[in-house]
């Protein structure tokens, strides 16, 4: 199901208008999963510009036809402003905490609240037109990269798909093809590489300008110097933004603002890279696994009282 469900997601952001071009047509019929997030209500008002904080109250979530609590009465407050990385194993409810977010299911109990609004409460799409996402795969169709940049946003002019790829650090390279933002992309975009076309999905969710920016595993799939690489261009459009980013690979995270260890449908631990390896629990187990080093119960860092 793992890539209809891709699909599915990057249909909500599709502005109608587009999907009904041939090259986006025929995808909707890969789409096995209805979508859901349950319909507006009457008169909904429209999400006005976020301002103070993503919440999680109380929320528990499973899918259906299964048992297991993928969320379990998760309380958790994002600020705004901030990066943010959700960590975990495979499989902790990373993807789901982000679909939660945009709507795409809805809590069995407790609420997502925006600015203390329940995001139920307004209209779905004033709730993801302040958002983009970029997956670990994104899909770019059979059509010019221009146009796959536009997807993002319904009606963008030449100048806007321009700066959102300068703003990608990607502008360069389109220009240095013999076409450039008229350069047909491959059927999978396979002519070009994996950091080319998640620099085009970056693109394509920064030209929304979205004052949310939801990255799932986003440079999971790269080697370390790409990663390294996309990473810093991302740490840059965070300015102004907030950005939620979901990936298992520590290495990415080091950086960021706040870092959220999900385990068991739970928030367990949260902090600064710092303060969690001195902390000594989860996170700092999952670090040394990852960075292959030794793990000593008395490993105490030096400089834990930082701050
Ligand atoms: P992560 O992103 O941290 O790897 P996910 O949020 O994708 O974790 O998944 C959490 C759990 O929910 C996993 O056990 C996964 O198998 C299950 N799951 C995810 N999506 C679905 C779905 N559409 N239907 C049923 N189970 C799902
Ligand atoms: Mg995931």
């Amino acid at each position: 199901w793992e890539v209809s469900y891709n699909i599915a997601h990057l249909m909500h952001f599709i502005p109608v208008s587009i999907q009904s071009a041939a090259a986006v047509r025929h995808i909707q019929e890969l789409l096995d999963e209805p979508i859901r997030g349950g319909a507006d209500r009457p008169g909904a008002p429209e999400l006005p510009r976020i301002t103070n904080d993503i919440t999680f109250d109380r929320v528990s979530f499973k899918y259906e036809g299964t048992d297991t609590p993928v969320l379990d009465n998760l309380s958790l407050k994002l600020n705004v402003g901030k990066t943010i990385a959700i960590v975990g194993p495979s499989g902790s409810g990373k993807s789901t905490l982000l679909n939660l977010i945009l709507r795409l299911y809805t809590p069995d109990e407790g609420r997502v609240t925006i600015d203390g609004v329940d995001i139920r409460r307004v209209t779905r799409e004033s709730l993801r037109r302040s958002m983009a996402v970029v997956f670990q795969e994104n899909m770019l169709f059979n059509m010019s990269i221009r146009e796959n940049i536009r997807l993002g946003k319904e009606g963008a002019t030449d100048a806007e798909v321009e700066e959102a790829a300068r703003k990608a650090e990607i502008h360069r390279y389109i220009m240095s093809l013999p076409d450039k933002y008229d350069t047909q992309v491959g059927e999978r975009g396979d002519t070009l590489s994996g950091g080319q076309r998640q620099r085009i999905a970056i693109a394509r969710a920064i030209v929304r300008d979205p004052s949310v920016l939801l990255l799932d595993e986003a440079t999971s799939a790269l080697d370390q110097t790409t990663e390294a690489a996309i990473n810093k261009t991302l740490l840059k459009l965070a300015k102004g933004r907030t950005m939620i980013f979901s990936t298992h690979r520590l290495t990415s995270v080091v950086g960021m603002d706040e870092i959220i260890v999900i385990s068991g449908g739970k928030a367990i631990e949260r902090g600064s890279h710092e303060k969690l390896l001195a902390a000594n629990g989860v996170y700092r187990r999952l670090w040394d696994d990852q960075s292959h080093k030794p793990h000593h119960a008395a490993d105490q860092a030096d400089d834990d009282d930082e701050d």
